[in-house]
């Protein structure tokens, strides 16, 4: 099985590397951008902030409160609520509500429309549920609007839509002992009962500022990258025009992931554009293609799942005879493993995987700031555009129209060297103490993601004797496979920590997590249990055996700073668990819990019925 038209993303090496050399540059990189303040260098969009949080893209309705009870809560209505809510109907579970704060399912998909939103992982293993669905995605890498319309095909497919209370915030979710239900209480007004609820919140929602001095006094027209503002742009998420840009002067702040699909439309489009950048990303090839409908009428039954399998086993540095999805990500992991069986005798120690690691990941990164080169034709422009870092530092960027856009006459990179914008002011933005007037300022800034738990998620969780989730999870996540917590009865998380933890693939979690959801609250009902808890004992169980197997997602204290690794601090020990994967490796923690769930046994849960409950604790 394969498309043909995926040539791995390769380029040549004419010189050799200096490794020591490199090594030298890139902690003189990092050191120049570490902050004491850290996270605390953002700021959020409460209070006199509050229009950044606007809904945009619709009209809210006004409806009577809600004093309801329903089987199934969940809040979220991204990919997770999505795939658990799918799962649990597929078991039988019709009265499931999903809740969310977005006018519509989509979750991430949902806010960030800005132009150019695509997806970096290959649609045919981040778009879930193709064939429950019948989808065939229109490209290799989907855009925004195909992904939110395919969020609405899963929630109208499996039913979702039916009891579902959108343009809802929740407030505040209580576990009340006396009637073994949760209790959700909503900016509605709403008082809503369950029986279970679960949570697929995500980091992608809660966007930031950037606490630059003078910020709130900018008189021009402002928003966030997750609230962009068509009316006063023009164009569309489809990438039409935005012609009311033509004769205005914009700036943009921030170079990350979001900034580099939407800069080329606004290099298009912008008067001026002038791109405030601090840290400069790689910028890998793209190798977009349109599906073949031909071909995929080809695949046969079952063929997702042998290319989410695929997709895991070589990305996480196993072997397979083919690689199905062939990209960037697959590419750097395929490069590690060449390295170690490159010479006569492979050693597989941890020093010959670091080892390997690092060449491969010289090689790659020279290509990347060859590649800056051979794109950007002012010399200084190219050289302010290359990343001095490994490519895991920061999210690995993949695009064939960001360093071009910098050959626009009417575009400008304004490197700040690793400082940032020094501050705003009435009429515009002050770098390198230089004013740059602006008719419109947009924040590529970011989302929440390192930050507490209260203040990612925007409300808090009362479980067993009023015990919060902040509070249990004070000294870090702790959790059975990343979805029970002690004290918490009847809830169950939905995220990929503390379970498979395959970051490039996010979705994947989710899927195998609805799955596991799904098969709990089914065996429950069926026993007529009214709790269902994990023990502490377990929980600690779990958690030491994940910590004891070291496999962990970033934490790289020596690669520049950003949310990958806590902004360049180093990991608490909190982050660290909050960070923790399954030792064997996602694709044996998918193996593990499918086992787990299939099994009937539910190892480690308490289920408790209506007898049973004395003596619990
Ligand atoms: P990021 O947090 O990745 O980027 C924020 C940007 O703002 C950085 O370039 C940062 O610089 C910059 N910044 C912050 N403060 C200042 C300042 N004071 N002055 C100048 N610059 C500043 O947010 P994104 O929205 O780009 O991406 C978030 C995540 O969303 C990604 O990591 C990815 O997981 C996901 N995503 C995925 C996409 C995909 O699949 N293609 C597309 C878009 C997003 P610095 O680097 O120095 O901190």
């Amino acid at each position: 099985m394969t498309t043909t038209q995926d040539p791995a993303p390769t380029q040549t090496l004419p010189q050799p590397i200096d490794a020591d050399a490199l090594r030298v540059k890139y902690r003189h990189e990092r050191d120049k951008r570490l902050r004491i303040d850290g996270n605390e260098q953002y700021v959020q969009p409460t209070g006199r902030f509050a229009q950044y949080l606007h809904d945009p893209y619709v009209e809210r309705v006004e409806r009577a409160p809600l004093f309801d009870e329903v089987t199934v809560a969940f809040i979220g209505g991204g990919f997770a609520g999505l795939v658990t809510g799918a799962r649990l109907k597929q078991a039988g579970i019709d009265d499931v509500r999903i809740i969310d704060k977005g006018g519509d399912f989509g979750g991430t998909w949902y806010w960030n429309r800005y132009p150019g939103a695509q997806c970096d992982t290959a649609a045919f293993v981040y778009l879930p549920l193709l064939e429950e669905t019948g989808h065939m995605p229109s490209e290799k890498y989907t855009h925004g609007p195909e992904i939110l319309e395919h969020c609405g095909r899963i929630a109208k497919h499996f039913g979702l839509y039916d009891n579902a209370c959108l343009s809802t915030e929740v407030t505040s979710v209580a576990w009340d002992d006396s009637v073994h239900r949760w209790i959700i209480r909503t900016d509605r007004g709403d008082v809503m009962r369950a029986k279970f609820l679960a949570m697929g919140t995500g980091p992608l929602h809660r966007p930031k500022l950037p606490g630059i001095d003078g910020i709130e006094r900018f008189g021009g027209h402002s928003f966030h990258t997750s609230r962009w503002d068509y009316d006063y742009t023009g164009g569309d998420p489809a990438g039409a025009p935005m012609t009311e840009l033509a004769h205005k002067r914009v700036g943009i702040i921030g170079t990350g992931a979001t900034a580099v699909q939407c800069i080329p439309h606004l290099a298009r489009a912008a008067g001026e554009l002038f791109v405030f950048q601090r840290t400069p990303s790689s910028i890998d090839v793209r190798n977009n293609h349109a599906i073949d409908a031909d071909w995929f009428s080809t695949l046969e039954q079952g063929w997702q799942e042998q290319w989410l399998r695929n997709f895991t086993l070589l990305q996480t540095g196993g072997f397979a005879d083919e690689d199905l999805v062939k990209d960037g990500w697959t590419d750097i992991s395929k490069r590690i493993r060449d390295k170690l069986f490159s010479g006569p005798n492979p050693e597989f120690t941890p020093e010959a995987f670091e080892r390997a690691y690092h060449d491969s990941d010289d090689e790659k990164m020279t290509e990347i700031r060859q590649r800056v080169d051979s794109i950007i034709t002012d010399p200084a422009t190219a050289e302010s555009a290359k990343p001095w870092y490994r490519q895991l530092c920061k999210r690995p960027c993949f695009h064939d129209e960001y360093l071009d856009a910098y050959n626009h006459e009417n575009t400008h990179l304004i490197d700040t060297d690793g400082k940032g914008v020094e501050r705003i002011d009435e009429t515009g933005v002050w770098a390198n103490g230089q004013h740059y007037e602006l008719d419109l300022l947009i924040y590529a800034s970011g989302f929440e993601v390192g930050t507490e738990l209260r203040r990612r998620a925007g409300y808090e969780t009362h479980g067993r004797d009023d015990v919060t989730l902040s509070d249990a999870w004070g000294e870090g996540m702790v959790s059975l496979h990343g979805i029970h917590v002690h004290r918490f009865p009847n809830m169950f998380i939905v995220g990929p920590t503390q379970g498979a933890n395959l970051i490039s693939n996010i979705p994947h979690n989710l899927t195998e997590a609805g799955a596991t959801i799904a098969a709990i609250v089914k065996h429950a009902l069926a026993m007529d249990a009214d709790e269902v808890e994990v023990s502490e004992a377990v929980q600690h169980d779990w958690v030491r055996r994940l910590e004891t197997g070291g496999r962990r997602f970033g934490n790289q204290p020596d690669c520049t700073p950003g949310y990958y690794n806590n902004e360049g601090k180093g990991a608490t020990p909190a982050g660290l668990r909050n960070s923790l994967g399954y030792p064997e490796g996602p694709l044996a923690y998918f193996d593990y819990i499918t086992q787990w769930r299939t099994s009937g046994d539910f190892d480690g849960l308490e289920f408790r019925s209506p007898g049973q409950r004395d003596g619990r604790r």
